[in-house]
């Protein structure tokens, strides 16, 4: 079956054209999937039943993924939830609530998505990367991420504000894929989010980073760095060769002349490996002067040996970027206590029963235990 949301509203006009069917149809088609969140072609009671039955004999309807386990932290900003896709692989998708200055305003509802399940790019710190790869999402499996969440926010009489592609795997790596889902999101006939509320994170893939800078999009993108050390930044993220950090700067100097959006770099700070004051000032020296934003992430606990920083230390690498001019953050973490923070997506640990909704947790990470960490 083709699932309707994999189709651009250009699409969607095309195929209702070369049904022999007025343009509105389309219409009412976009609405259904996209406003109305229908599960089921059958669903869409704007069309005549005749033209339901007709989309389903020539193949075409709506997709559902289905929630296996949802997760919720203590103070309920953070919601995890492990999705399984219609052919049944699993990925892990969380949505991020952070309150609104303005009291009464809504939340800011971040969804995390999921391009790939696994990860082939096996940075140390990272559990997708400790995984492996298992293949890469089809758009319509990576927007029906945010469809599920925005279903379970209309509930709240919220609604999705952001997407962040930070989840399981390298966007950039599975890049036609990323793309035509960037498009579905945004498109003002389709989901309809604006541009800039959206984040690209990637570990660094120049050449797709200069073509995703031509697609007239206006989306952010995160570049994890870790290390301005190109040694060091070998053993931490093993398939970053040939890309040093200097083929990292220029690309993302190179993105914002081309989009005019400042490029973030995203710096995992692992203790005692690359949070030290030498680090600091080399990172600095690099970026200053530069267009850029840094993020500090103290890595969230992890198996894989590495530890977080000491508050101050973080502090005093941040001040050495600060005082260089160079506009840094250290990021808020969510959903650290049940794996769903950064570097902590995996769902090899889960399998289904056959017949049965609940999962069993395997042996090497319990379900809110702390697995190794992601970097991006
Ligand atoms: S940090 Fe990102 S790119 Fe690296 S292994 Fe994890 S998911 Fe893949």
């Amino acid at each position: 079956m083709i699932d309707l949301r994999r189709l651009l509203p250009t699409e969607m006009d095309a195929l209702i054209g070369e049904m022999g069917l007025p343009r509105y149809r389309a219409d009412q088609v976009l609405r259904a999937a996209w406003k109305d969140l229908v599960e089921d072609i059958r669903g869409v009671t704007t069309l005549p039943g005749a033209l339901r039955s007709r989309f389903g004999d020539d193949g075409y309807g709506f997709d559902t993924v289905r929630e296996v386990t949802r997760q919720v932290s203590a103070d309920g900003t953070t919601t995890k939830a492990l999705l399984q896709m219609p052919g049944g692989t699993l990925i892990e998708t969380v949505l991020m609530q952070y309150e609104s200055a303005d009291e009464g305003r809504m939340p800011r509802s971040t969804v995390c998505v999921s391009t790939q399940a696994g990860c082939a790019m096996g940075c140390v710190f990272c559990a997708t990367g400790q995984m492996g790869f298992e293949r890469n999402l089809r758009a319509e499996e990576i927007v029906a991420q945010v469809v599920h969440v925005q279903r379970l926010l209309r509930e709240r009489g919220q609604h999705v504000t952001n997407v962040v592609f930070m989840g399981m795997g390298e966007p950039l790596a599975n890049y036609t894929e990323t793309v035509r889902a960037l498009r579905l999101l945004t498109d003002a006939r389709a989901f309809g989010l604006a541009q800039r509320s959206i984040t690209v994170s990637t570990v660094g893939l120049v050449s797709a980073i200069g073509r995703l800078a031509r697609e007239g999009l206006q989306v952010g993108l995160a570049i994890s760095l870790h290390t301005a050390d190109d040694e060091l930044r070998q053993q931490l993220v093993p398939t970053a060769s040939p890309h040093s950090a200097g083929d990292l700067i220029e690309a993302a100097r190179d993105y914002f002349d081309v989009t005019g959006r400042r490029v973030t770099f995203e710096y995992a700070l692992l203790a005692g490996v690359n949070d030290g004051e030498v680090q600091a000032r080399k990172l600095a020296s690099r970026l200053s002067g530069k267009p850029v934003h840094v993020n500090l992430i103290p890595v969230n606990p992890t198996a894989g040996g590495f530890r977080r920083p000491a508050r101050e230390d973080v502090i005093a690498f941040e001040r050495v970027l600060q005082d260089a001019g160079i506009t840094t953050t250290v990021r808020v973490e969510k959903g650290a206590e049940m794996a769903a923070a950064c570097g902590q997506l995996r769902t090899d640990t889960v399998t289904i029963s056959p017949g049965s909704a609940a999962p069993v947790r395997g042996p090497r990470q319990s379900a809110l235990g702390p697995g190794p960490s992601r970097g991006q």
